[in-house]
């Protein structure tokens, strides 16, 4: 293991260096490798991701996680240059709603708002109200004064809130994330029999039956402020293995235990040495129409005023 490790490190200290150079800031979602938490600036989920990049002076923002969250950052900082170290680095959610099927719906329900969670694409967000993360999608929900809400793109998502919320007429789309949809009640009862003192903690985006048996729901975001303030010690978590990470450094004394089928393939695509090459070659740069980027931005900004 050791000239692995030592090759990681060598090449995490050419990538600070580099950044260091191009006055850089590393932006990383909680479920990118291990290898890439470690260096990044900020590690987070979509929301704090999103306020970090409207905050951040620097001249180059390098986003490792996938396209929706290189646009949200490049629509909140048009004239900076955003890097996706893998353009190709998609979300399958994102990718199940066009900007043209939320025009239509426009049509069929002229009287509702619109609802865009973040993991969704910037032609997207040019057409709806306001968007949300699955930190404050309560807050947004509540926040809207009309009572239909058409909600793009994670039908479970949508359900979540319409349980929490059952004053609004929530009408969902038919999108969902394969990583977290995936997520079974049976997968979550057989680690349960196996690890009977284990806290169930589920994402949003997971289906409401495992929901309904859950102990705690939330963000990845609030999952570790859960972590943090429990008094137990074993954990099954119905979320992406990439929070495996955090989780751990944060409570090295506690366990935790994923369903098989909760990962990510497109959050794994950004390694080290794609990280170095986007870098230094500025390659994967972020480029989107200044119209979209100007529509986009007011549900954004809102979302980041909301929770
Ligand atoms: S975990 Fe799901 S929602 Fe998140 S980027 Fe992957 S496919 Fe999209």
């Amino acid at each position: 293991m050791k000239p692995y490790n030592d090759a990681m490190e060598t090449i995490q200290n050419s990538v600070l260096k580099l950044k260091e150079e191009k006055n850089a800031i590393i932006l990383a979602h909680n479920y990118t490798l291990p290898e890439i938490q470690d260096i990044a600036d900020f590690v987070g989920d979509s929301l704090g991701l999103s306020r970090k990049a409207s905050e951040t002076d620097a001249d180059l923002i390098v986003f490792c996680g996938v396209s929706f969250m290189g646009e949200t950052a490049k629509v909140l900082n048009p004239d900076k240059k955003v890097l996706l170290p893998i353009p190709e680095a998609g979300c399958a959610m994102a990718s199940m709603c066009t900007g043209e099927q939320v025009r239509a719906l426009r049509k069929k329900y002229p009287d509702a708002a619109f609802l865009a969670y973040v993991n969704t694409t910037a032609d997207v967000k040019a057409e709806v109200d306001m968007c949300c993360t699955s930190s404050n999608v309560i807050d947004a929900v509540k926040s809207l004064k009309e009572t239909d809400i058409v909600f793009v793109p994670d039908t479970n998502l949508a359900e979540y809130a319409a349980s929490l919320v059952p004053e609004k007429n929530i009408i969902k789309f038919h999108g969902y994330c394969p990583a977290h949809h995936g997520i079974t009640v049976w997968q979550m009862e057989d680690l349960k029999t196996m690890h009977p003192g284990a806290d169930v903690i589920s994402h949003p985006e997971s289906p409401m039956d495992v929901l309904n048996m859950s102990d705690f729901i939330g963000s990845t975001e609030k999952m570790i402020g859960y972590v943090r303030e429990s008094a137990n010690n074993e954990f099954i978590v119905g979320t992406e293995i990439g929070m495996y990470h955090r989780l751990k450094k944060l409570r090295p004394d506690a366990e935790f235990y994923f369903p098989p089928s909760a990962i990510c393939q497109t959050m794994k695509m950004t390694d080290l040495r794609t990280l170095y090459k986007s870098l230094s070659e500025e390659t994967g740069e972020i480029i989107l129409d200044r119209d979209i980027m100007d529509r986009a931005r007011r549900p954004i900004e809102k979302m980041l005023t909301i929770g």
